[in-house]
C-alpha cells in the first residue's frame, strides 16, 4: 500500500521548539511519536534520544476510576488548583485503548476539562487514537518525555477503570490515585485486588451535599481496608481522602499527599528506583512490540496466516502448531512487507498542530 508521505520538520526544529515550549511544535513531534509510518520511526527515536536528557524532573500522576466517578471534574479541578493556586503548569495524557475495540473511546473525544482547555499552563493531549494496549501505552509514555522536555512540571496520566490500562499508567508514573464513589453498595468487595495493590493513594469523590457523611463513612472503611494489605517497600502507606471535584474542596489536600509521597520517596531514594525499573519495563515493552511489528509485516507470515486462520478457526489445525509454524516462517524469512500494519492506519498524521486534536508489570509495591 502506497502512503502519503506526511510534512516533518528537520529534528533540530523540533528538539530547539520542544525545549523551548512552544505548544505548536510540541504537538507536531507528538505526532511524529504516535505515527505509526515506518518512515517515522527513525525520526521519532531520534527526537527522544535528544530530548530525553531534558526530561525526568516532572511529577508524574496516573488516575483512574470508573466511568462517571468524576474523573475530568477532577483533573479540571487539580489542573486550576495547580495553575491558579501554585503557579505551575501541567499537562494531562490519557491511556484510553477503548477505541480500538469499541470505535469509539470511553474518555470520549469532547473537550472534557472546560476550564483547563483554555489555561495557556495546560496542556491536554487525548489518548491516541488507534492501536491496542501496548501501542497506546507506549506513544502515551514517549508524549510524556516531550511533555516534560517542553517544561510542564506536573503530568497527569488518566485512565479508563476497566483492564490492564492502569498496569500500563502505573508503570509510567509515581504516584498512583484511584477516585471512587461512595455509597455504590459493595464497593470493598467490588474492588480488584489488582488494583488496591497498585495505588498510592484514594479519593471519594463527590463528597457534597448529602453524600458527603456517606462519603466519609466509605473513606474510613477503605481506610481500614488498605491497613490489611502489606506495607510498601518504598515505606509509604497509601492514604485515603475525600474530595468534591465541583466544589473544589479536598483538592489542595489531595495534592499534598501527592508531595508527601514524592518527598518520602526521593528522600528514601525509591523514586531513583522506581524511574530506573521503569526504564527497564519501557525497554522491554519497545523491545516486544518491535518483535510484533516485525512479525505483523513479515511476508511469509503474512502469506500463511490467512489458511492458518481459517484452518484453526475450523479445528483442523491446533492452535500450538499453527503458532509454531508461524514462528518458525518468521525466523527462516525475515523479509519485510513495506506497508502499514492493519490496526493502526498511518490516516491522524499531521493533523493541525493543535493539543485538543484527536489525531491522534507489574505493581510497584511487588517489584522493588
Ligand atoms: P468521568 O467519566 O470519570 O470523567 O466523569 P466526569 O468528570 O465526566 O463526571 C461525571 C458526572 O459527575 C458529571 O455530571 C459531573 O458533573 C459529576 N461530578 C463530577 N465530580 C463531582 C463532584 O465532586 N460532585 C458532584 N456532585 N458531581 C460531580
Amino acid at each position: 500500500m502506497q502512503t502519503r508521505s506526511p510534512r516533518r520538520l528537520p529534528l533540530q526544529r523540533y528538539v530547539a521548539g520542544v525545549l523551548g515550549g512552544d505548544r505548536m511544535v510540541l504537538a507536531r513531534a507528538i505526532t511524529v511519536v504516535e505515527s505509526t509510518l515506518p518512515s517515522d520511526g527513525e525520526l521519532a527515536a531520534r527526537l527522544l534520544d535528544a530530548l530525553l536528557p531534558h526530561t525526568g524532573h516532572a511529577l508524574r500522576v496516573g488516575i483512574t476510576g470508573v466511568p462517571g466517578v468524576g474523573k475530568s471534574t477532577f483533573i479540571d479541578a487539580l489542573g486550576m488548583h495547580l495553575i491558579r493556586d501554585r503557579g505551575e503548569n501541567l499537562a494531562v495524557l490519557s491511556v484510553d485503548p477503548s477505541s480500538a475495540i469499541s470505535g469509539g473511546s470511553i474518555l470520549g473525544d469532547k473537550t472534557r476539562m472546560e476550564r483547563l482547555a483554555v489555561e495557556e499552563r495546560a496542556f491536554i493531549r487525548p489518548s491516541p487514537a488507534q492501536g491496542h494496549l501496548g501501542g497506546v501505552a507506549r506513544r502515551t509514555r514517549e508524549t510524556m518525555l516531550l511533555c516534560e522536555a517542553a517544561g510542564y512540571c506536573n503530568i497527569l496520566v488518566e485512565t479508563v477503570g476497566v483492564g490492564q490500562s492502569e498496569t500500563a499508567v502505573r508503570s509510567m508514573t509515581d504516584f498512583f490515585l484511584l477516585l471512587m464513589l461512595s455509597g455504590a453498595g459493595d464497593e470493598l468487595q467490588g474492588m480488584k485486588r489488582g488494583i488496591i495493590e497498585m495505588l498510592d493513594g484514594m479519593a471519594i469523590n463527590k463528597a457534597d451535599g448529602d453524600n458527603q457523611p456517606k462519603a466519609e463513612r466509605a473513606r474510613a472503611e477503605y481506610a481500614g481496608a488498605l491497613h490489611l494489605f502489606p506495607a510498601s517497600a518504598d515505606g509509604w502507606t497509601p492514604r485515603v481522602l475525600t474530595c468534591s471535584s465541583t466544589g473544589g474542596t479536598g483538592i489542595a489536600e489531595i495534592w499534598r499527599m501527592v508531595l508527601a509521597h514524592r518527598e518520602l520517596l526521593e528522600g528514601n531514594g525509591f523514586l531513583a528506583r522506581l524511574r530506573n525499573l521503569q526504564a527497564l519495563q519501557w525497554m522491554n515493552e519497545l523491545t516486544a512490540l518491535g518483535l510484533e511489528e516485525l512479525f505483523r509485516r513479515n511476508r511469509a507470515v503474512g502469506e500463511r496466516l490467512p489458511l492458518l486462520r481459517d484452518q484453526v478457526h475450523r479445528g483442523r489445525v491446533t492452535p500450538f502448531a499453527a503458532s509454531r509454524e508461524l514462528l518458525a516462517l518468521f525466523q527462516r524469512q525475515p523479509a519485510i512487507e513495506e506497508s502499514p500494519t492493519d490496526d493502526e492506519s498511518p490516516a491522524s498524521d499531521e493533523s493541525p498542530a493543535n493539543d485538543e486534536s484527536p489525531a491522534s508489570e507489574k505493581s510497584r509495591k511487588e517489584t522493588l
